[in-house]
């Protein structure tokens, strides 16, 4: 039996390039080797936009079409739906009776997430939703998790929570490992590519909107004329250079040092790459787009075959819990 991949996506926006390369760029490559599974992770949305239930429904299909979009193969990648499996709730509740408010509390996501959305109190389902994602991965006893690295935290939470239910009832559930995607900076500079931020391109961006971001991206600011030495550490284009144009990143970092390239050429560079790469993106988002149907068909069969696993799972979890009755 393959060895399972579980992932997934709070639906609150569209994707854009820095999921790309922080996580589904693995997804896509995973998913010939591995038994893959995609969740469409509405609940945890909540968690942070209980008040726009609305933007998130919108949501659901537009996210479902950016994984098809970048070569998610419903063939090989399962996609659900978080909220239709009931058991993850049931597994969440479970959990939560051996995980400390405290350890929750000192997570260091929860803390970064908390303060960038300027929360002076925390609500009971952000401040479990690590517990959340626990069940997420568990119900389906995924072993490998494609993450960014500021989900670290919550992949360790895991871990210590699947140990500690093992060791206290029965050991039926299988701890997973992380692995790490790359980051992408923001157009403004900061380390991360975010759409809370507004330093983002999104996946299904056009040609033109691609290179109209790029051009009012920031740079190095002490570059004033084309032939001063620049900083390519500090920038933003030396970042998508790595990521999209690897092969010419040792090529750029020079060029920047020495002074010999201008930034608006640079960014042309790295807008071509990105365009190219985007480009088979948009191509299949053409061919979804006109299959509605299509998409609503895949997500409930994935569900179905989702929940089927979460059923058998639980009828474990209850009997090791010894509440199978
Ligand atoms: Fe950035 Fe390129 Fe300008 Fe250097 S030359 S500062 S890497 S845009």
């Amino acid at each position: 039996m393959k060895e399972r991949v579980l992932t997934g996506d709070r639906i609150t926006g569209k994707l854009h390039l820095g999921h790309y390369v922080g996580s589904l760029k693995n997804r896509v490559e995973l998913q010939q080797r591995y038994e893959s599974f995609i969740m469409l992770a509405d609940v945890q949305a909540l968690t942070t936009h209980f008040d726009q239930p609305q933007l998130i429904k919108d949501n659901l299909r537009k996210v479902a079409l950016d994984y098809l979009a970048v070569g998610i193969d419903p063939d090989q990648s399962t996609l659900f739906v978080q909220s239709m499996i009931p058991e993850i709730a049931e597994l969440t509740v479970y959990f939560s009776m051996f995980v400390t408010v405290n350890s929750l509390r000192h997570n260091p996501t929860i803390k970064t997430e908390a303060k960038e959305r300027g929360y002076k109190e925390m609500y009971y389902g952000f401040l479990g939703y690590p517990v959340s994602q626990s069940a997420d991965i568990a119900f389906c006893k995924a072993t490998l998790i494609p993450v960014g690295e500021d989900q670290i935290p919550h992949i360790e939470q895991t871990r210590k929570i699947v140990r500690r239910f093992n060791d206290l009832y029965a050991p039926v559930l299988v701890e997973p490992r992380a692995l790490v995607g790359e980051r992408l900076e923001g157009l403004d500079g900061n380390s991360k590519m975010s759409k809370s931020m507004g330093n983002a391109i999104y996946l299904d961006s056009s040609p033109g909107e691609v290179e109209e971001k790029i051009k009012k991206a920031k740079t190095d600011p002490s570059r004033i004329h084309k032939h001063d030495p620049g900083h390519p550490d500090i920038c933003p284009i030396y970042g998508y250079h790595c990521a999209f144009r690897p092969e010419s990143k040792q090529d750029i970092y020079e060029q920047c040092s020495r002074g010999r390239i201008g930034c608006a050429d640079c960014k042309k560079l790295a807008t071509g790459a990105m365009n190219e790469l985007l480009e088979p993106i948009r191509e299949r988002r053409r061919q979804y787009e006109g299959q509605p149907k299509r998409i609503d068909e895949l997500l409930v069969s994935g569900t179905d075959k989702a929940r089927a696993i979460a059923k058998e799972t639980m009828l474990e979890v209850r009997e090791a819990m010894s509440i199978r009755y």
